[in-house]
């Protein structure tokens, strides 16, 4: 199999993917080393960047990145495993080819949001400026994030991602697992995981609110 991608760009995606760790270790969404990140490399034949299973994401280094193709495996001979999750990766890139990075964290809001709104299968977000870093710019523009149950069984969990995925909406919510969410470039895609776990924060605040909760000031201040 001959790849179309050399020794540099291998660094940068390497390094792309430790800049982004660095980000969201900042913000706290790697609790208890959950979490994987990837950037692609080469989309015929597909093979991507991925963070390595059981890696500190929290201290995240260039060694921590192994190189696999479509079918989750490892390019060439190395120590490092591909998480199973892996496999999710690959299914966003085979469904959304334009997609150039895939980033996956477990976060505190984007499960209470996957939970709430899991019975309706998506969860729907209307008029919050936030939703312009998606590209969208429509005045008062609904979008509706496709929610899935967690399955143990990762290939069936990555076949139902692949199967409810929304092509204009880079992102699918696990069932009290996290988000899988996906953009041209690593650029894009932490600027999506940014803006949903802003709104999902926004909007678990607002239904506290609604239904009369006293909002923590720690919270009220994100
Ligand atoms: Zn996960």
């Amino acid at each position: 199999m001959t790849y179309a991608f050399n020794q540099e760009d291998r660094i940068r995606v390497a390094q792309g993917l430790v800049d982004v760790a660095k980000n969201f270790a900042e913000k706290g969404w790697f609790p208890a080393t959950s979490g994987n990140l990837s950037i692609k490399l080469s989309g015929e034949p597909l093979a991507f960047g991925v963070t390595a299973s059981g890696k500190d994401k929290e201290n995240l280094t260039v060694h921590d990145i192994l190189v696999v193709d479509g079918n989750s495996k490892a390019i060439e001979p190395t120590t490092l495993k591909p998480s199973a999750e892996t496999l999710i990766h690959a299914e966003v890139y085979k469904r959304v080819p334009e997609a150039g990075a895939c980033l996956h964290v477990h976060t505190l809001y984007n499960n209470l949001i996957s939970d709430i709104f899991f019975e309706q299968g998506k969860v729907r977000l209307q008029g919050i400026e936030l939703i312009k870093a998606l590209n969208i710019w429509e005045e008062n523009a609904a979008i509706e994030i496709p929610i899935v149950e967690n399955y143990a069984d990762i290939p069936k969990l990555a076949a139902e991602i692949g199967d409810v995925l929304d092509p204009r909406i880079p992102a699918v919510l696990i069932r009290n697992h996290g988000i899988y969410a996906w953009g041209a470039d690593v650029f894009a895609a932490k600027r999506h995981v940014q803006a949903f776990e802003w709104m999902f924060n926004y909007l678990f605040l607002k239904l506290s609110y609604q239904r009369g909760a006293t909002v923590p000031v720690e919270l009220a201040a994100l």
